[in-house]
């Protein structure tokens, strides 16, 4: 198969038409799983073996950083950390802790082109974000800068946003929010380089303003690690009009886990 029909078919499966094109998409991407390769009988799936690793974010947590306790404390109690530093965001839910699959999976969907696995990690961050997706008036991803966009040819977290807005049926507010500014890649600094990294990185188009005005924001990206990004983002948003910013992410890390 040539390139540019490969394309084709690719892009009219991701573009929700089934049938033909889902059957040539399957000739091309053999339904593997994305953790061990081992065939699998359908598309978007995880074998049993990889799928018993993933470790799922589920209460007992902190209310508002979704940092999972060790133990019950009941219901309602927030971490030291939310006490002591409140974030910028009202809360942030993730569907699992960024290690093993999960980390393969965001790689998948950030370097390896694989948006086909958007729609199932979509639905596990819908789960995971239930609340906050039905209390929000409407979704926004965290945009790359556009140098990196160019590279890449996709945000991951548009790619997330999307399609968690077709999921949910929640609007999808694109180019609302923009990196005014190219960042260096955030691996590899620590917290508080991280948050110099992002400061002032984010600004909200003209357009965004009337689209954002008094709105209660689900904001979108696919890692959680130490909040700076979304951080940076989310002041951005409120500066722009929103009313409420919360967060969802694919994965989160957890400090041993970093
Ligand atoms: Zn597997």
């Amino acid at each position: 198969m040539t390139q540019t029909a490969f394309a084709r078919f690719r892009d009219a499966v991701l573009g929700g038409s089934r049938g033909a094109a889902a059957a040539a998409l399957a000739f091309v991407y053999p339904p593997t799983c994305p953790g061990c390769q081992v065939l699998l009988g359908r598309h978007a799936g995880i074998c049993g073996r990889c799928w018993s690793s993933l470790r799922f974010i589920v209460r007992p947590y902190c209310e508002v950083l979704g940092v999972p306790f060790s133990h019950d404390l009941g219901s309602g109690i927030l971490s030291a950390d939310a006490i002591a530093n409140p974030p910028p965001f009202s809360r942030l839910r993730s569907a699992v802790v960024h290690d093993g699959l999960a980390r393969t999976l965001v790689h998948g969907l950030k370097y390896r082109d694989r948006t086909d696995l958007a729609p199932m990690m979509a639905g596990w961050m819908a789960r995971a974000g239930e609340a906050l997706l039905s209390d929000c008036d409407a979704i926004v991803p965290v945009p790359l800068h556009h140098y990196r966009l160019l590279a890449r040819k996709f945000n991951q977290a548009s790619e997330l946003a999307r399609a968690i807005a077709r999921q949910s049926g929640k609007p999808l507010l694109l180019g609302v929010l923009r990196r005014t500014r190219p960042t260096r890649q955030q691996i590899g600094l620590g917290a508080n380089a991280r948050r110099v990294n992002v400061q002032g990185a984010f600004s909200v188009t003209e357009a965004g303003r009337a689209s954002l005005s008094g709105k209660r924001i689900l904001l979108i990206d696919d890692v959680y690690t130490t909040g700076a990004t979304v951080g940076a983002a989310t002041r951005a948003l409120r500066r722009g009009g929103a009313a409420d910013v919360s967060v969802l992410t694919f994965a989160r890390a957890l400090a041993d886990h970093i």
